[in-house]
């Protein structure tokens, strides 16, 4: 039985995802250019739901947004990038230090605390160091290894 737009969807391997056969007429996935290959359409569903659970919740993604939205609030973003000049463009230091303050968290040695539901007072969402050594050490290597090693005694 030959793959129709009646039986089938075209799945996009690269992007985890179904297509209509108009929406790809020619082969290809309209998003990546990537051949698409049909599939039944019960198969379309079920891999397509599998993908979901492989792809990042937006409950996660939000709450990065949120960590990087706390410790770069009032231009504190910024300042750290003025004040450590790591060898790297302002957004990637910014996904760094997302990323090191969420591991900082998960080790106890940051804290991020936020009101029970959504306030106006900003102040209420805050970035607190539990341990300042610790904090400062890895902001050292955030920073590069030439600024590790320069590190006083
Ligand atoms: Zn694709």
């Amino acid at each position: 039985m030959p793959a129709t737009s009646n039986n089938s969807y075209l799945w996009c391997d690269h992007c985890r995802r179904s297509f209509n056969h108009e929406d790809a007429a020619d082969g290809v996935c309209p998003i990546c250019k990537e051949p698409v290959k049909p599939v039944g359409k019960f198969n379309a569903i079920l891999r397509g739901l599998m993908a979901n659970e492989l792809n990042p919740s937006p409950l996660t993604s939000k709450h990065r947004q949120l960590v990087k939205l706390i410790w770069t609030r009032n231009n504190a973003g910024e300042e750290y990038y003025r004040l450590l000049a790591p060898e790297m463009s302002y957004a990637r230091f910014e996904t760094a230090m997302t990323n090191l303050l969420c591991r900082g968290a998960d080790e106890g040695w940051v804290e991020f605390s936020m009101p029970p539901s959504p306030k106006d007072d900003e102040g209420l969402y805050a970035l607190k160091v539990i341990d300042e050594n610790r904090f400062l050490n890895e902001l050292q290597t955030l920073s590069g290894p030439e600024a590790a090693l320069t590190e006083g005694d």
